[in-house]
């Protein structure tokens, strides 16, 4: 019964189901959606519960699959239009890992959150010892499905790993990630200035371009 109110009730107000379980990703997404005049679902608010069945839609090689994939499952499973993203760090002298594997990157199934998240940069700094070629970049694919139309685009947001973590701001790696354009780290900056350059940002700034275009 509450999935046939969510479909009925997302077509009617024109809203979007965003699927992420992940708050920081959230919390960056609503004021963009809102700026545009679309209220974003969460997969709480839907009543979409967990399934362990989500941990297989990331293992594809690239962003734009995976962000497909998640836009594709969580439309079937709520008949919302849905927009997901996969996102995740590329290190130069890493050959661009950790990439696709960002967020299971250190090997730690147990954790989750912070914990994960301080896992993941331990590694992160630990990779880079010594190293003085520190240059990253940011990737973002963000995807749409309405089960009619369906489009992804990238985002990307290019900077350099510091030496110690700055800023407490953000999320995941973000208190290690220096953008170029701004000169801290997106743990320093108030949120706003990171959704100016971020990967995220541009992904779907240029999906929001598609989904208003809607004739
Ligand atoms: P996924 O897109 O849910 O597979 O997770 C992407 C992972 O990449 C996150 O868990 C973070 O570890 C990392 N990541 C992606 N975007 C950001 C960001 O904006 N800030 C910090 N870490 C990020």
């Amino acid at each position: 019964m509450p999935r046939n109110n969510v479909r009925w009730e997302g077509k009617r107000a024109g809203r979007v189901l965003i699927a992420t379980r992940n708050t920081g990703k959230m919390r960056e997404l609503q004021p963009m959606f809102a700026d545009a005049g679309i209220a974003l679902v969460s997969l709480e608010d839907a009543r979409i519960p967990a399934d362990a069945l989500e941990d297989s839609l990331e293992v594809a090689a690239t962003f734009e699959e995976n962000a497909l994939a998640k836009a594709r499952y969580f439309h079937g499973v709520s008949g919302l239009a849905t927009v997901a993203d996969d996102s995740g760090l590329e290190v130069a002298v890493l050959s661009w890992a950790p990439g696709v594997r960002s967020k299971r990157w250190s090997g730690r199934p147990e954790l989750s959150g912070q914990a994960l998240d301080d896992a993941n940069n331990a590694l992160l700094l630990q990779r880079l010892k010594g190293c003085a070629d520190r240059r990253s970049r940011y990737v973002c694919a963000a995807a749409y499905c309405d089960g009619a139309r369906e489009f992804v685009e990238r985002g990307e947001v290019a900077g350099v790993i510091t030496l110690e973590a700055r800023g407490s701001g953000g999320f995941g790696y973000d208190p290690f990630f220096q953008s170029e354009e701004l000169g801290r780290t997106f743990g320093e900056v108030p949120a706003a200035e990171k959704a100016r350059v971020s990967h995220r940002a541009r992904a779907f700034g240029k999906l929001l371009q598609h989904i208003r275009s809607r004739g």
